[in-house]
């Protein structure tokens, strides 16, 4: 995570109601045909709002959860000046951007990702296209480029100016060889009006990452997890961290259990902090959106932004943090 500045102050815990719902308010409910509900979307970051920009579009047109949260992470990945998502995001330490995705459709629980993709802009896409039409879940490396190119993606060199510069200059720094603070993710959760929810998380993953390296994004109940019956969460931060506790399945399990979505996230960071009290750097954050509305978001350190959005407003929110 890079260090950013506050764009307000205020606690999560005071803005948000950390009362469980009982279990029985959450059991499964059938969709009347034409009912609708309110549409809303929660995503990572500041550039989270711009995405929850193009989710919101998508929704407000009656558009399902899961095309708005391809939609709205796209913006996202093909933003050069964002160093941490799909073009212009970091490369690894030979230079290479490595990309994972992953995209999960809530209605039945199928699911997409790909890994270590290089070349591609939209790794999203290539994790829908994954999802949608073939009987797997995962593709990785060269094979995951194999794949997309089989289905029409168009190759790009990913590296901007910028990333290009960043990576040399890391090069020649020895001394920085193992600073892996240059990181974010963009995750999403959405509800459509049918009551229908999806999410998706996509990112360039930690920069000079040993070649290979996959984190939590691209692995569905690590980086994501969404159950229309439920609710969503997605993840950020360091994803060695977060695999190690299933984090984003584990928040959408309390959830299923009628804790409320704030307090699932901060069982679950409080975990993670309970198990590496000795390394105050491994970063992790979560957003979580249950499919009534109520949003959970937090992170072990400071400095976490989560971006909520409904077709009457849009909010850059400064999460709490649980040290
Ligand atoms: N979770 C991402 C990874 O470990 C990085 C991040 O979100 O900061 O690849």
């Amino acid at each position: 995570m890079k260090r950013r500045k506050f764009l307000a102050t205020g606690s999560v815990w005071g803005a948000t109601s950390v009362i469980a719902k009982g279990a029985e308010d959450l059991k499964p409910k059938k969709l009347v045909p034409g009912a609708t509900t309110s549409p809303m979307v929660i995503s990572t970051w500041d550039f989270g709002v711009r995405a929850n920009k193009k989710a919101i579009e998508v929704l407000a047109t009656g558009g399902t959860a899961l095309d708005a949260v391809q939609q709205g992470v796209m913006v996202v990945e093909s933003d050069p000046t964002v160093t941490s998502v799909g073009y212009g995001g970091l490369p690894n330490a030979a230079g290479v951007v490595e990309l994972d995705a992953s995209i999960m459709d809530g209605s039945d629980l199928e699911c997409g990702a790909v890994a270590g993709l290089s070349g591609f802009e939209n790794p999203i896409s290539v994790a829908r296209k994954v999802m949608e039409e073939t009987p797997h879940v995962l593709i990785v490396g060269s094979g995951a480029r194999q794949f997309a190119l089989s289905k029409g993606f168009q190759e790009r060199d990913l590296l901007t100016e910028q990333s290009r510069k960043a990576w040399q200059a890391w090069r020649a720094n020895q001394k920085e060889k193992r600073q892996i603070d240059d990181h974010d993710t963009i995750g999403m959760v959405a509800v459509d009006q049918r009551g229908q929810m999806a999410a998706a998380c996509t990112t360039s993953g930690l920069a000079w990452k040993i070649p290979g390296r996959v984190g939590d994004s691209p692995l569905v109940g690590h980086g994501l997890y969404c159950d229309s019956d439920v609710g969503g969460a997605a993840a950020t931060g360091i994803g060695e961290e977060i695999v190690k506790v299933c984090g984003s399945y584990q928040v959408v399990e309390y959830m299923r259990q009628g804790v409320h979505p704030q307090d699932a996230v901060k069982r679950v960071l409080q975990r993670v902090l309970d198990r590496q009290p000795d390394k105050p750097d491994r970063w992790v954050g979560f957003v979580a959106l249950r499919r009534d509305g109520e949003v959970g978001y937090a992170s072990t350190n400071t400095g976490f932004q989560v971006a909520v959005a409904d077709l009457a407003s849009s909010r850059l929110i400064v999460a709490a943090s649980l040290r």
